[in-house]
This record gives structure tokens, C-alpha cells and sequence, in this order.
């Protein structure tokens, strides 16, 4: 058998946040009570008229952009026709002839390598109700029917898993850069049709494709590529290629096989044509621009960035980029006059130990980025340590104050050589209670703690004090 190559063009669907539903007023929002967020229209109630909802047609052109596709002269819909009961209109609103982004490219890296994604179209769509299957019934839930949907689809110009799950990544963070979608696999917001084929290294007819519908996780596609490749190189192998149907299958998760569903000739014609309740909206050029100018650096633009501008390695970069929330947290630092090593390890350091433990992101960290560098200035001016660092970093989180509270100021006294002078004296007149204190009356420590402010009349700082007692103490 001849050397052979792997072919995968992906589709895939995304639902967007947005104020309501694309052509009703439902919300549109996740994990509600099943059928709660439904309009008339969602459930196809007869006179429903659909009203297309501006901040979806703003998005989808944001995405289209951003995928350095073409825009079209107008934005109209597709009426696409087929009966089943989780779409009770009998058809779905869809973009077929003239999608809102065609001939498009995104830019990924895998292995190490630079690849070009050709894009062939991105399109805003309804989403279908859903159903849940039970052994004796099947519930349907309208709260999804309605809501936005941007499809995008690849030309066939992946080679290996590895490329598609890179493609999906990087998809997945700039509708999340964009603010277009929470674009999260868990909550059902990303659906994938995989199509694979195999073929002659050197040949350049396409092999028969298969297409694998609704796959929901990023895991489950690699799965399902590398099942349907290795069944179609066996098929190969053994001389029955002609077997390898163009077919749509669906992914097993239980065996990790995918299943034949329908043949090509059971094909569904769905007879699109032009939606007629929707009117055709002409996309001025001034329109275009106004959402143009508002693209913020996408996170591979920003992983150069901070390659080449800031020297942090390859990994490093990708560590910053995976969440928006990071990138600009780290930049905000950079631009306030944090140095990027100390901002690179605070952030992936402390910060990234604390937001995991206590299960929130960055949006409700209370150390903003001005506060961080109180911290790292007090360190670099050797006012505190590293380690006293730490332990304002958790004070500051425990009391919500900020580190000055806790660092030298011109009342505080915070000097280390200063304090141990202070303490060396109070312990050498507290020798009994010393011996208390080691015998495990350990609440005496407070009592230090209370000769130390007597002392210095309330100026110590008591991170630092607290930090020299224990040394002392505990040794
Ligand atoms: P269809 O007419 O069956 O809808 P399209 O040509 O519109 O097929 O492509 C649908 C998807 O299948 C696209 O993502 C495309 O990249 C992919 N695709 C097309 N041909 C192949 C092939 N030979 N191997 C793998 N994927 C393919
Ligand atoms: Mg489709």
C-alpha cells in the first residue's frame, strides 16, 4: 500500500451569548429550568414572526473578521427544510448562499509547526431544541431552540488529530478573546461534525469522506479520527476500500467507535430558499468598520507578542494566552511597570495555586495588578523578603486590604534589622514565659506579639514581626 495521508475538515457549531434568542426575546441563557426561556416563536406557534436580534448579526460579523473572511454586500437568511421533533418549525433559519464569511484563514501552531486553516465558510444559524432520551419517552427542552448559532466550516486541510484538536483550541479561545461565546464543551456550546478521509500521499483526488456528526468534546474528536482512520487504513490495507461509504456515522463514547447512521442516498434534500420573513439587511462599509476597530489582539498575535517582545519561551506564552483574563492581567502588569519575569511567576506562580484552590477566576481576584506591584516594589527595594511576600500575598486576600497595609510605610516600623533588635530584647526579659511558650502554652505567642506593639507603640508591622517571632520562637 502506498504511503497514505489523513484528511479532516471540521464543522463546527458554537452557540453565542447574547441579550436573548436570535429571532425571538427569549433569554438565552444556560441551565434553566427545562422550557423556561421559550417564546411563542421558539415553539413555532402559528403568526410567530421571527425579529433578528442586532447584538448576533454584530458577533457573527466580529467572527467573520476575525477570520480574515470575506463579508458579503448583504446579510440575509436561508430557509433550510426538515421535520424533526426537536425543530417544531419543520425548518431551520440558517445562511446558505451568501454566508456573513467565506474564504477565510486562521493561523495555528501544532508541534511546533505553523499551519494555515483555510476556512470556508462561518454562518449564523438557529440552534434546535433538545431532547433528552429516556428507555420509554423522550423529553424535549425548548429553552435551547432559538439560540444563536455561528457554523464554521473548514476546507478539508487537516492532516492529523493533533491539528484538528489545535484548531478547535485556538477557535476556542478567540470566541472567547471576542467575547462572542463562553464557547465551554461542557455546557454543550461546541458541536463537531468531523469528516475524515484517507488517500494516497502523492495522489490529489480526495479519498471518500465520513462524516462523523455531533461529536461534543475535544477529547471525543480525537477519539473519533483516530477510530475512523485507522478503519479506513485497514479497509485499505486489506483490499476493500470500496467499503469506506460516503456516510454520515456518529461517535460512540461507551466503545469508542463510531456507528454508521445513514448512507448517501438517504442524503436529506432540504430545498433551501431565501427566508422570506426575514428582510435582507444592507452591511454598510461604515458598519463594517465600527466593529473592525474594536478587535482586540487574538491570543496567537499576543503569544508572538510575548515571544518576541517580552523573551518568554514558547510554553510560557501559551500559558499566558489561554485565558483572556490572563493575557490582560499580564499586560496590565507589564504596563504598570511590573518586570516580566515577576509578573510571569506571581501569575502562573501564587495566583494561579490561590484562583485554583478557591475555584474563581481573575474577574473576582482581589489583588489587581496595581497591588501586585506594591508587593514586588516593596521586595525589590528589600523592604520585605520573598517569603514575607507570601504571606502578605495571603494576608491581603484573608482581610481584602491592600499590601501597603501590610508593608513599610512611613508610620510602620518594617525593618527586619530594626524589629529583631526590638524582639531580641523583649525575649531575653521574657525567659519564662519563653519556657511556657515551649512547654505548648503556644497562645503566649500572642502575648510577644502584644509586647512588640507595646513596645513600638503599635508600628511594628505584623507580618514581618509575627515571621521574626516564630523563627525565634519555634527554633
Ligand atoms: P457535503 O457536500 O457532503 O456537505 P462539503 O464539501 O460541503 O461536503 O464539505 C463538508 C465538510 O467536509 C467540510 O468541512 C469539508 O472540509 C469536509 N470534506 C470535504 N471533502 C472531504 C474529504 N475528502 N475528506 C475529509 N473532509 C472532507
Ligand atoms: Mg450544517
Amino acid at each position: 500500500m502506498n504511503k497514505q495521508k489523513v484528511v479532516i475538515g471540521l464543522e463546527m457549531h458554537c452557540e453565542m451569548t447574547s441579550n436573548s434568542k436570535v429571532f425571538s426575546n427569549a433569554r438565552n441563557s444556560y441551565n434553566e429550568l427545562a422550557n423556561d426561556n421559550v417564546a411563542p416563536l421558539d415553539m413555532a406557534f402559528p403568526g410567530t414572526l421571527p425579529t433578528l436580534n442586532k447584538e448576533c448579526v454584530r458577533k457573527a460579523i466580529l467572527m467573520s473578521l476575525a477570520l480574515n473572511c470575506q463579508v458579503p454586500e448583504y446579510f440575509y437568511f436561508d430557509r433550510k427544510n426538515y421535520y424533526y421533533p426537536d425543530l417544531p418549525k419543520g425548518y431551520q433559519i440558517t445562511q446558505m448562499h451568501d454566508p456573513i464569511g467565506t474564504n477565510g484563514k486562521v493561523i495555528i501552531d501544532c508541534n511546533g509547526e505553523e499551519k494555515t486553516v483555510l476556512v470556508h465558510d462561518i454562518h449564523l444559524e438557529e440552534d434546535s431544541a433538545s431532547l433528552d432520551h429516556y428507555s420509554d419517552a423522550t423529553l424535549i427542552d425548548y429553552n435551547r431552540s432559538g439560540v444563536p448559532l455561528l457554523e464554521l466550516v473548514t476546507e478539508p486541510c487537516l492532516n492529523s488529530a493533533d491539528e484538528a484538536i489545535a484548531f478547535l483550541e485556538e477557535m476556542r479561545r478567540i470566541y472567547r478573546y471576542l467575547d462572542v461565546s463562553e464557547a465551554d464543551t461542557k455546557k454543550g456550546q461546541i458541536r463537531c461534525d468531523v469528516n475524515v478521509s484517507i488517500m494516497d500521499e502523492d495522489s490529489t483526488t480526495l479519498g471518500t469522506k465520513v462524516e462523523i456528526k455531533n461529536v461534543n468534546s475535544f477529547a471525543n474528536v480525537r477519539e473519533a479520527i483516530n477510530y475512523e482512520v485507522n478503519r479506513q487504513l485497514k479497509l485499505k490495507e486489506e483490499g476493500r476500500y470500496e467499503e469506506v461509504e460516503q456516510e454520515t456515522r456518529r461517535f460512540d463514547e461507551e466503545s469508542g467507535t463510531t456507528i454508521r447512521m445513514r448512507g448517501k442516498v438517504d442524503a436529506i434534500d432540504y430545498k433551501y430558499f431565501v427566508e422570506p420573513n426575514l428582510p435582507k439587511y444592507k452591511i454598510t462599509p461604515e458598519y463594517l468598520e465600527s466593529i473592525k476597530k474594536n478587535i482586540p489582539l487574538l491570543p496567537r498575535d499576543r503569544k508572538l507578542n510575548y515571544i518576541n517582545k517580552y523573551n518568554l519561551t514558547e510554553h510560557e506564552a501559551s500559558l499566558i494566552i489561554k485565558d483572556k483574563d490572563y493575557a490582560d492581567y499580564f499586560e496590565e502588569c507589564i504596563n504598570i511597570g511590573i518586570d516580566v519575569k515577576s509578573a510571569y511567576n506571581w501569575l502562573v506562580g501564587n495566583i494561579t495555586s490561590y484562583l485554583n484552590k478557591e475555584d474563581i477566576t481573575l474577574k473576582d481576584f482581589f489583588i489587581i495588578p496595581t497591588y501586585l506591584k506594591e508587593i514586588i516594589d516593596a521586595i525589590n527595594n528589600n523592604t520585605i523578603s520573598s517569603k514575607q511576600a507570601k504571606e502578605i500575598f495571603n494576608e491581603c486576600l484573608n482581610t481584602l486590604k491592600e499590601p501597603k497595609e501590610f508593608i513599610s510605610n512611613n508610620t510602620q516600623v518594617s525593618n527586619k534589622d530594626e524589629l529583631e533588635n526590638i524582639i531580641d530584647n523583649i525575649l531575653t526579659n521574657n525567659q519564662k514565659q519563653i519556657e511556657d511558650y515551649k512547654n505548648g502554652k503556644t497562645n503566649l505567642f500572642d502575648y510577644f506579639v502584644g509586647q512588640v506593639m507595646r513596645e513600638t507603640k503599635g508600628k511594628a508591622n505584623p507580618v514581618i514581626t509575627k515571621e521574626i517571632l516564630k523563627d525565634k520562637l519555634d527554633s
